[in-house]
């Protein structure tokens, strides 16, 4: 029986997804008609992206599932039209550009990378940086992406901590979860990484006092979302030295407006919500799976917990 799978994103997404897409559903062994425009009642997929033009989701009335293209879901949530199963995109090209990108900037900051670019000038002046056995690293958030930076930056030799809604146990790093726990992981954060979801419980969990509890000099490095910081606060450590550098994926408004005082910070990176990307071709398989699931009457992958909001 032919599947019809809606995709609900921008013309460029179509682009990019038509080929990949159509090539997954065949390996996967799906009769699939793909298209950007089907009557609502008619669609059993939906394949779904932040800045879709779909909104209301109630005239999707026999739809089995909306598969999120992207990560992050708080754009789509709380989206009270929504009562189809959510799922989100957990994509190995995604996890393995994350990985690298959290640990190319921990390891300029680590490194002192800095220092060295500024000073080609003749000077012979020598600052060994010190071993990254020495150099304790905080990651907020021990989902997919956050676990698998922890365990690549353990594997450099940091000293990780992980940081997590619900008590974990990975190999390799030192966990600690829930409110009690966050404390504890700050403190020691010389270089302190954020990979959580933007939800109503971690708004501005990078607050005055967070910021307070990191050591002297913490570094930051954020490319979960831009809500969870706040933005006052950081600019007030890092002028006072506290925070000795943040480099910034994610902003509360994106594009980050050309007048917001992290442009021209001294102490701040600027990155234009690239830190990782959904590549089309092992996402594509990500969401024929998933199509294929449902069609066997399988339990879907990745499936958002509304109540919790990731
Ligand atoms: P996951 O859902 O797999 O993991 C989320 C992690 O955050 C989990 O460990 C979860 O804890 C933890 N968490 C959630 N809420 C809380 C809380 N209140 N207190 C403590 N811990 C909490 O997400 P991913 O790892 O796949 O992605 C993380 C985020 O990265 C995305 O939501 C997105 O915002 C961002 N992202 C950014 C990209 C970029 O290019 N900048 C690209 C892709 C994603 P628990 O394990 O207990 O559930």
């Amino acid at each position: 029986m032919t599947v019809n799978v809606l995709f609900a994103a921008t013309e460029e997404r179509w682009s990019e997804y038509r080929a990949p897409l159509t090539e997954a559903f065949a390996e996967h062994g799906l009769d699939v008609n793909l298209s950007t425009e089907m009557p609502p009642e008619e669609v059993d997929y939906i394949v779904y992206a932040p800045n879709s033009a779909v909104q209301d989701f109630t005239p999707y009335s026999r739809c089995k599932a909306v598969l999120n293209l992207w990560a992050g879901v708080e754009t789509i949530v709380g989206n009270t039209t929504l009562t189809q199963p959510l799922a989100r995109m957990v994509d190995p090209s995604l996890t393995q550009g994350m990985v690298e990108w959290v640990t190319g900037h921990v390891l300029r900051h680590h490194l002192n990378i800095d220092f060295f670019l500024a000073r080609q000038n003749g000077k012979w002046e020598r600052h060994v940086p010190p071993v990254a056995a020495e150099r304790p690293v905080t990651v907020l958030g021990l989902g997919e992406l956050g676990t698998a930076c922890a365990k690549a930056l353990a594997g450099l030799g940091f000293p990780v901590t992980g940081w997590s809604r619900r008590a974990k146990d990975v190999p390799g790093l030192t966990t600690r979860y829930g409110a009690g726990g966050l404390e504890a992981a700050l403190a020691s954060a010389e270089i302190l990484v954020l990979l959580l979801p933007d939800t109503p419980q971690t708004v501005n969990l990078i607050d005055a006092g967070a910021l307070a509890t990191l050591p002297e000099g913490a570094m930051i490095v954020n490319p979960g979302r831009g809500p969870l910081i706040d933005d006052d606060a950081l600019l007030a450590a890092l002028d006072r030295g506290h925070v000795a550098h943040a480099t910034l994926d994610v902003f509360r408004v994106e594009p980050l407006p050309h007048e917001h005082p992290f442009w021209s910070h001294p102490r701040v990176t600027v990155t234009p919500h690239i830190a990782s990307e959904t590549r089309a071709n092992t996402a594509s398989r990500v969401i024929a799976e998933n199509v294929r699931r449902g069609e066997a009457g399988e339990p879907f992958l990745h499936l958002v917990d509304r109540d919790q909001g990731y």
